[in-house]
């Protein structure tokens, strides 16, 4: 089959750019490995930026977003046995963030996609990409056992760190940038209400914890763990336990447990591909970068993408100017890097390292005392939590 855009990955990535650029009148047919069901069974990010969530609204998918979203002013972070607030609103003018979960949202672009009649194809395998440095790059997949192909004039990679697009491009046109931290997050997903009405990011001796939320009765906790650890080690109990030993005594005392509904372990690392364009092929999201989840970039990076992209694209398409496609990888990476900066520094701030020394422990300690006695200090990690300009 013929289209303008052929889209891999059928993530948020993937299916915010097929939306927005149907509403231009740009074709696109999308291919996704997994069922719809599966896909929307994944529990991951859950703190969207105001552009992203602009993004939604101009997709026409962020009616349930408006409506079911819950706008968060600040949120905690604990160490020491004491909490201290971090005013989001107050620090950066009046921004703030909208918590609503991963999957809700990958809900409604589907919805979305179903309602325009978007070309969506699940259950896709053996995909390749061909001829990705001609004009007429195409892409050739298995579904129900026939061999399609679609020719097309872009490929836009949204499959994840661990999709094919990346992997399309030669190795020595394409530079890989990484770091692997030396423990991951034990993630539990419980329907209970939370513990605070916002997020708590704890610091502690025996390792970092994190209160997050998907709605009133939906529960999000985290817990650093060492990369050994297997889910089948921590039954609900000990998960609860360690949790309220790393939080401070009132919110541990005011924790309500429950049985899991999902749980996890997710290694965290920092990742960066670049250029993120090889000839017509255009990497977005996962596909590109990845960053531990401490400062909620994930996400919220892989919207930046899709918007410089789908600005891009409706230039090329509208106007003929292709200024917008020759500069998408400079323009991408220079957030990107700023959002990988950030969820480093998070990391570092918060976590317990197994190899820190002591004098590593003093640093983040400082770091700490540092942060909240200057307000400029705490000014900058609000802006960089809210989400700094496109
Ligand atoms: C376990 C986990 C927890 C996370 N938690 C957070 C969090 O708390 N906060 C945060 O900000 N971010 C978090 N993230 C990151 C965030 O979820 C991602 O940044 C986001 O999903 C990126 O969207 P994407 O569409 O680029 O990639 P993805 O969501 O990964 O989507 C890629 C899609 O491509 C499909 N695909 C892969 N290979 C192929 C192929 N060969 N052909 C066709 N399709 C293919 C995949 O099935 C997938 O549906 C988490 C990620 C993970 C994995």
């Amino acid at each position: 089959m013929r289209t303008q855009v052929g889209i891999i990955g059928g993530g948020p990535s993937g299916l915010l750019l097929s939306q927005l650029l149907h509403l231009k009148g740009i074709a696109s047919v999308l291919i996704e490995r997994q069922s719809r069901e599966y896909v929307l069974g994944r529990i991951r990010a859950g703190v969207l930026e105001h552009g992203f969530a602009a993004l939604m609204r101009e997709a026409q998918v962020g009616d349930r977003m408006d409506r079911e979203g819950q706008i968060h002013d600040g949120f905690f972070i604990a160490h020491d046995g004491i909490k201290e607030r971090v005013d989001l609103k107050a620090l950066t003018g009046g921004n703030s963030v909208i918590v609503y979960g991963q999957t809700e949202l990958t809900r409604d672009l589907y919805e979305g996609r179903d309602r325009l009649g978007g070309s969506v194809v699940h259950n896709v395998k053996d995909v390749t990409l061909h001829d990705l440095q001609s004009a007429h790059p195409h892409v050739t997949y298995r579904h129900e056992e026939e061999l399609e192909r679609i020719d097309c004039d872009f490929v836009i990679g949204c499959d994840g760190f661990h999709g094919v697009s990346r992997k399309a491009i030669p190795k020595d046109r394409i530079r890989e940038y990484e770091r692997a931290y030396p423990f991951g997050w034990l993630g539990v997903l419980s329907r209970t209400p939370p513990v605070s009405p916002e997020l708590i990011y704890a610091k502690h001796e025996r390792g970092f914890a994190l209160c997050s939320l998907r709605s009133q009765t939906l529960s999000r906790y985290y817990i650093q763990v060492p990369l050994t650890d297997s889910v089948e080690q921590w039954s609900d109990e000990q998960f609860f336990d360690e949790l309220k030993r790393r939080l401070p005594p009132d919110f541990a005392s005011a924790l309500i447990t429950g049985p899991s509904i999902e749980k996890s372990i997710a290694p965290l690392r920092s990742f960066v591909a670049e250029p993120m364009r090889y000839g017509n092929l255009y990497l977005a999201g996962d596909a590109a970068h990845i960053v531990p989840p401490t400062g909620a970039r994930g996400l919220n990076s892989a919207a930046s993408d899709i918007y410089y992209l789908y600005h891009a694209l409706v230039d090329h398409y509208e106007k003929g100017d292709d200024r917008g496609l020759e500069n998408y990888s400079n323009k991408a990476l220079a957030r990107v890097w700023k959002g990988q900066r950030f969820s480093w520094w998070m990391t570092t701030l918060l976590h317990r390292f197994p190899d820190g020394s002591g004098f590593d422990q003093r640093l983040q300690d400082t770091e700490l005392t540092y942060l909240f006695s200057s307000p400029r200090a705490l000014a900058s990690l609000a802006e960089n939590y809210v989400g700094l300009p496109f």
